[in-house]
């Protein structure tokens, strides 16, 4: 069985007040044993999360360059990261790709150069409004994948995020039979693409206006193995949503 993995993103939100406040809350809070929890707050407060928050939640970085050092004004590698004991970043969010206009290409060198790196990843990958109005859906979100597949080979420190673009930050969550028929589509691509193991380990979670409400139903999906969870990881509530399988 898989282990349960609740994410939080907090994108560009937070203070040195607001984060310290959600780290006391996370330590003293009753989590689900069985939940595997990673937060991913700006970078800025990488350190001072992983100084305050209780060892049994881990820490990841939103974003991470494909270089390990070097003249790239801006940019953080994962050995740095790995240096400062975060042991995460996300790759391929849909804000990268969209706002920030990174390519498939990019991303897969920056997951690649974040597992070399010695971190774990947190792979997003979804398809816009447009392209499931087009019926789209699965070509596109292989296509993210097969991107990856070209440059790693070892899938186990990865999870994969499914995050349908028109679900983020909009209130609008995917059913429960949307979400289950593309993580069971990703499923069998793993199978296909990487090999049988990579398809019965991986955990494939979803994103897109996760909340206290909606996580439990989204969470019995035979191939929901999580959340990544963005305006709700602010909140007190998303304690529920790490306990959603209780
Ligand atoms: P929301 O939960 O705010 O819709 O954001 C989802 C997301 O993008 C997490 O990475």
């Amino acid at each position: 069985p898989r282990q349960f993995f609740v994410g939080g993103n907090f994108k560009m939100n937070g203070t040195i007040k607001s984060i310290t406040d959600i780290i006391h809350n996370l330590n003293q809070a009753p989590l689900d044993p069985g939940t595997e929890v990673v937060i991913a707050p700006p970078g800025l407060f990488l350190l001072l999360v992983r100084e305050h928050l209780k060892p049994e939640i881990e820490v990841c970085a939103q974003n991470v360059f494909d270089k390990p050092n070097g003249a790239f004004t801006g940019e953080i590698s994962a050995e740095q990261l790995a240096d400062a004991k975060i042991g995460w970043s996300l790759t391929g969010h849909s804000e990268r790709r969209v706002v920030l206009g990174e390519s498939d290409s990019f991303i897969a060198s920056k997951t690649a150069a974040a597992l070399s790196g010695g971190l774990n990843v947190i792979f997003c990958c979804g398809e816009t409004l447009d392209q499931r109005e087009a019926n789209e859906t699965i070509k596109v979100v292989t296509h993210q994948l097969a991107a990856v597949k070209e440059k790693t080979k070892d899938w186990s420190k990865i999870v994969i995020a499914y995050e349908p673009v028109w679900a983020i930050g909009t209130g609008k969550v995917a059913t429960t039979e949307q979400a289950q028929e593309v993580h069971a589509a990703i499923r069998k691509w793993l199978a296909e693409e990487v090999s049988t193991a990579a398809a019965d380990e991986t955990r494939i979670i979803y994103g897109g206006s996760v909340t206290e409400k909606n996580c439990a139903e989204l969470s019995q999906q035979a191939d929901v193995d999580g959340f990544l969870v963005g305006g709700a990881s602010l909140k007190p509530a998303f304690v529920d949503i790490i306990n959603a399988r209780q």
